[in-house]
């Protein structure tokens, strides 16, 4: 059994499902397959993050691992939309990491020298070459990576929910309350029933603090992103009628921004403590605020009430980045926690955690297991205070850039 139906539960199920074509499968997610963070993300399929230089041969090595490990999940993505010809917008157009704040300029140069030392393609741009490029006056350096893909990432999960194989029985709307293991057998208690199960794995990211897995290690965030409208012919044409493109933050809590295929911008610049669960509707409103300030910074061209739709989505953290993928007990698998990274990592982690809890092994497997583990984390309340003093300083540090 599967608990959570986003990239990593799916494509453990579609794994598995491969694997033993004549057992039962059981998906269950306490929304519809598909609705978490999985469908809500902003599309980077991710080939390198920001890391703004090294000291030691150790680090460089650390984020060589991290590198390789980004590499195998944009081939597990690659694979599954070749497989199954899914259209989802996929754009091999790279991204920038972008600022409007000179003083970056030796973030950017220390962080070009270890994408050089690593063979990342790259190059650094000027105001003027972003201004032609993004339609926009607002930064004035950044590194544009040539690899990384931009896509549609409602697309490509509605097609992971489409192409589960016919022996995955998916149960949508089903909320794991509990669940304990006695002997070989594992109890899972839902809101209207019990399922019994001989293996289990646990896929529900943001929320496997609250089904008690590893919750020392990993902590929800809260995400809010809005998306505007087409822009009109005339918009379009004020602001240079850009390509596609992509731009993430050089400060960590600066906006992630995106001109889309069909000439939306997609915004998310807020990150925070927040109740997973649910985010009521005023409290939306005033963070998509925030989002319209964020775009008329950059366009300031663009009408106040351009923005279409907003929401929130929740990502799961640890204290040094790391993800999970684990036996955490016999016939007891977890695989989550990829901050910015889950669209190809989450995918590559379903399939081998996969593998894994079949008791074999793959090349795969060696690689992720090779990476740093996950840290300790200090108890409640000492955690939320760290994690909301660290947010706050962030916050300051990039409130030109939201
Ligand atoms: C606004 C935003 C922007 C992002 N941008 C990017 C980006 O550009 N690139 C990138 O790679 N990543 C990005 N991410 C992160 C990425 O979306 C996640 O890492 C990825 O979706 C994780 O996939 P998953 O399947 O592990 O988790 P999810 O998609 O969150 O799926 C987990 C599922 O578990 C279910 N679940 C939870 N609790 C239970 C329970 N008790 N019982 C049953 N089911 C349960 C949930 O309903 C959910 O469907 C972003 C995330 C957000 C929110």
């Amino acid at each position: 059994m599967i608990i959570g139906a986003g990239y990593t539960g799916l494509s453990a199920a579609r794994k598995l499902g491969q694997l033993y074509p004549n057992q039962k499968i059981i998906l269950v997610d306490s929304q519809l397959a598909g609705e978490g963070a999985s469908s809500r993300n902003s599309g980077y399929l991710v080939d390198t993050t920001l890391n703004d230089g090294f000291t030691s041969n150790k680090e460089l090595d650390n984020y060589k691992k991290k590198t390789d490990i980004y590499d195998l999940g944009i081939n597990s993505v690659k694979k599954f939309i070749n497989e199954h010809q899914v259209d989802c917008d996929w754009n091999e157009c790279g991204k920038y990491f972008a600022s409007s704040k000179i003083e970056d300029e030796k973030i950017l140069i220390n962080f070009s020298n270890t994408l050089s030392k690593l063979n990342f393609k790259h190059n650094l741009l000027s105001h003027n070459e972003l201004s032609k490029t993004l339609g926009t006056n607002f930064y004035n350096l950044a590194l544009h990576t040539k690899g990384g893909v931009l896509l549609h990432p409602g697309k490509l999960v509605r097609a992971m929910i489409d192409m589960l194989p016919k022996n995955v029985y998916l149960y949508e709307n089903s909320s794991l309350l509990n669940w304990n293991k006695t002997k070989d057998i594992i109890s899972c208690e839902f809101k209207n029933g019990k399922i019994k199960a001989k293996k289990i794995i646990f896929a529900a990211n943001g929320f496997l603090k609250s089904l008690g897995i590893k919750s020392s290690y990993n902590f929800p965030i809260t995400l809010t992103a809005s998306m505007t409208r087409p822009l009109s012919n005339d918009e379009f044409k004020s602001i240079g009628q850009p390509k596609e493109w992509g731009v993430l933050p050089v400060r960590p809590m600066g906006a992630t921004i995106r001109m889309t295929k069909d000439k939306r911008i997609l915004i998310r610049n807020t990150a925070e403590v927040h109740n997973p669960f649910k985010m009521s509707e005023s409290n939306l409103q005033k963070r998509s605020i925030n989002q319209i300030i964020g775009i008329k910074k950059r366009f300031p061209q663009l009408p106040d009430d351009i923005i279409q739709s907003s929401w929130s989505g929740v990502v799961s953290r640890t204290r040094n980045s790391s993800q999970i993928f684990e036996k955490i007990d016999n016939n007891v698998f977890a695989a989550g926690c990829y901050n910015g990274s889950g669209i190809g990592v989450g995918t590559l982690f379903g399939e081998q955690i996969a593998i894994k809890a079949s008791e074999e092994n793959s090349k795969e497997i060696e690689t992720i297991e090779a990476r740093n583990k996950p840290t300790w984390l200090p108890p409640q309340p000492f955690l939320n205070l760290g994690v909301k003093s660290r947010l706050i300083y962030e916050r300051l540090r990039a409130r030109s850039e939201i």
